[in-house]
């Protein structure tokens, strides 16, 4: 574990030394006041070795990372019933940090099967609706769609350990375990990272002259 460190006991003190002590960063632009908990993710603060951070420097530089390393983000996210999740922010997304959010219903009642186009009308039963876009039939959503958004208010924001501890213990223990889960999401997304690293290697070819893009093949 590297951003999850071993705590041994979890009296009420150590709890909140824990929260009180852990590195936090803001919610928004680095000049906002709202802020929450965090784990620095530079490249440089990773614990990578000499080839692996050779690699990285052109591996953060990929368009489509966070989509090949955020799984752990979406299973945390799912087992918090959208209540929390982890985002990058700060120059270059160098800081995971902890954020509230919700899952909401976009409105969305069909969907093109051709391009993925939705809208907002159902398609009435019995009747054949196309694509505004690309005029392929439409078909309503058996689930409908739910997104997710995060809420740039900072989490615990200006507690201090006086006010941890005047929390009662299962409040405290609440909040000592969220954090704890999500240095350990910080951990599994560390560990994406580093098997990319070590399982991929950046290709640049040219797609229609003379646009240069990188993608990840397979070794
Ligand atoms: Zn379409």
């Amino acid at each position: 574990m590297f951003f999850l460190k071993t705590i041994f006991g979890k009296s009420k003190e150590e709890m909140a030394d824990f929260l009180a002590n852990h590195r936090r960063y803001s919610t928004m632009g680095t000049r906002s006041a709202a802020e929450s908990y965090s784990n620095c993710c530079k490249i440089h603060s990773l614990g990578l070795r000499g080839a692996q951070l050779a690699k990285a420097q052109e591996v953060v530089q990929l368009e489509n990372l966070q989509d090949l390393i955020n799984r752990p983000i979406r299973r945390f996210t799912e087992e918090t019933f959208g209540a929390y999740t982890v985002g990058f922010n700060g120059r270059m997304g160098g800081h995971m940090v902890l954020y509230s959010g919700e899952y909401y219903d976009p409105g969305y009642k069909s969907y093109c099967t051709g391009c993925g186009q939705r809208n907002y009308q159902a398609v009435p039963a019995g009747e054949s609706a196309p694509c505004g876009v690309c005029t392929t039939p439409r078909t309503n959503y058996k689930v409908p769609p739910r997104f997710h958004r995060v809420h740039s208010n900072g989490i615990d924001h200006g507690m201090s350990r006086d006010d941890f501890l005047d929390l009662s213990q299962s409040q405290l223990k609440t909040k000592f375990d969220l954090v704890r889960r999500f240095d350990e999401v910080c951990d599994q997304v560390r560990n994406e990272f580093i098997t990319l690293l070590d399982d991929f290697i950046v290709v640049e070819e040219q797609v229609m002259v003379p646009t240069m893009v990188k993608r990840l093949a397979r070794i």
